[in-house]
């Protein structure tokens, strides 16, 4: 078999586990198989090093910048002297860190005295987190006597547009990274960074938080794997965030569109463009647990109707806010709605839910948080006079969903959502349902959020049993 098996921050997160990773992805090499490994940054890396230093490095600290390096540089070489026996290659993977350290480094430092963060230099900031994981798993693998090579996704062929922080793979992806890749695959592991890419220019740019799963699929997909598995700390896709109900269980087997509507509904489990390259070229992704590698985990296929279940997940949304622009005379006023979606498009805001009233005297909008100032000072702006009367907003809500192809004309599904939050009080302040039917979502306030999970978690019987067996 040929699989591209991906891991995340979690399952790296010291030396000894990434010598367990190494080990894992070794047993597949020696029983037969041929192995592409694709990695995140070392666990707190991307989310706390990396973000603080860039955090100081615009307001211009120095010293603080320094010290978030030598921390970065004690994690890496922690992680080498547990991971590589090996002296010659850990001496070779310690140069190479400190090279990249010292790059960033002065990166960090320009940015000190510019005092300006974009995002190109947020993408390369980040990029360091994944550039220096790659030389210590690979080197982890040689060490073991089987040959490896590291590269970062611009090397393996990734090329993107240009939009930093969420860049999109262009399609000569796939024949570039055949070429450099698939070679490779069979006498050796290439490693290669999850995350990041380049542009047309050689310049870093990264494919959203979490992009990791991305990558695997975009290289599973390029060198025609047999099956990708994402590797995570979880067993499996669950039916719901076990941090919020610790009974959740393992779906066995899910559809592709289920999937992705999970993790576009929040469930972190996923990167939410993670499977489209793999959906495309029809190839099985698997999510399984790095530290219990005989449990099946979840399967995600095509086939929609693997259960008899209405619902298979609840999942929850969180740093978001609900904005509510209403007026008299909206009611008839063709083209308000366009007016109000392009003013966002145009602020850079994105739009996760919509609903408007039957009365058409209010439209509510839930959008990211990060979004709500832009988006309300664009709307002030261009409803300055005339239909709008009032444009107001509540940051502290969440947007829940349940998710399931099997509630796709299956009647009382809404019924049953609506009955048992309003059984325990819980007040909702919004509702949608796609035209596809897969999904039920909803906005509560924040206070209320994780007891609408547990609720409807319990609700649909999701805790007792798995949706395909
Ligand atoms: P990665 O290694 O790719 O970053 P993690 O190992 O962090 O992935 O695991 C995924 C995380 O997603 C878990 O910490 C878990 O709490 C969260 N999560 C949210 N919703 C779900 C869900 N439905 N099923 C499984 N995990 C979920
Ligand atoms: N390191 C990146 C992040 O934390 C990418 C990933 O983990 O998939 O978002
Ligand atoms: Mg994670």
């Amino acid at each position: 078999m040929r699989y591209v098996m991906k891991f995340g921050g979690t399952s790296i997160a010291d030396g000894k586990k990434i010598r367990h990773v190494a080990q894992l992805l070794i047993g597949y090499k020696e029983g037969g198989d041929q192995v592409v490994a694709i990695t995140s940054a070392l666990g707190g890396v991307t989310d706390g090093i990396l973000t603080n230093a860039a955090e100081a490095s615009q307001k211009g600290k120095v010293s603080q910048v320094k010290e978030f390096m030598a921390e970065l540089a004690k994690k890496h070489y922690d992680a080498i002297s547990d991971a590589i026996d090996n002296e010659r290659i850990a001496d070779e993977v310690i140069e190479t860190i400190d090279i990249r350290i010292d790059e960033l480094e002065k990166a960090l430092i320009g940015i000190c005295y510019l005092g300006e963060l974009t995002p190109r230099s947020i993408d390369y900031i980040s990029s360091y987190g994944e550039r220096l994981a790659v030389p210590i798993i690979s080197g982890s693998i040689r060490s073991m006597g089987i040959d490896s090579k590291p590269f970062t996704g611009g090397e393996a062929g990734i090329n993107t547009t240009e939009n930093y922080g969420n860049a999109r793979p262009l399609k000569k992806s796939y024949a570039q990274i055949k070429e450099v890749v698939g070679p490779l695959v069979e006498n050796s592991i290439p490693v290669v960074t999850g995350f990041i890419a380049e542009d047309k220019n050689g310049i870093i740019t990264t494919l959203g938080r979490g992009g990791s799963d991305f990558t695997a699929s975009l290289i599973g997909a390029a060198i025609q794997a047999d099956e990708i598995w994402l590797w995570k700390e979880v067993h499996g896709i669950m039916t719901t965030d076990p941090k919020i109900v610790p009974e959740a269980s393992t779906i066995s087997q899910i559809s592709y569109i289920e999937a992705m509507e999970l993790s576009y509904f929040g469930a972190k489990v996923l990167h939410p463009r993670a499977i489209e390259p793999a959906i495309i070229h029809g190839i099985p992704v698997r999510v399984k647990n790095t530290f219990d590698t005989q449990f099946p985990g979840t399967l995600i296929v095509a086939d929609q109707n693997c259960s008899e279940e209405v619902a298979k997940a609840v999942t929850l949304i969180r740093n978001v806010a609900a904005i509510n622009i209403c007026g008299a005379g909206m009611v008839g006023a063709i083209g308000t709605a366009a007016k109000i979606f392009t003013t966002l498009a145009n602020a850079g805001v994105n739009i996760i839910m919509i609903s408007q009233s039957s009365s058409e005297a209010n439209m509510s909008l839930v959008i990211e948080q990060s979004h709500l100032k832009r988006a309300i000072k664009s709307l002030e702006h261009a409803f300055n006079e005339g239909v709008v009367g009032e444009v107001a907003y509540d940051e502290d809500v969440c947007v829940v969903a349940v998710v399931g192809a099997g509630m796709d004309g299956s009647p009382g599904v809404a019924g049953k959502i609506f009955g048992a939050l309003g059984k325990e009080k819980i007040n909702v302040i919004m509702i949608s349902q796609g035209s596809s039917q897969h999904n039920i979502s909803f906005v509560v306030k924040e206070e209320d959020a994780e007891e609408a999970v547990k609720v409807l978690h319990r609700e649909f019987g999701l805790g007792k049993k798995n949706g395909c067996n």
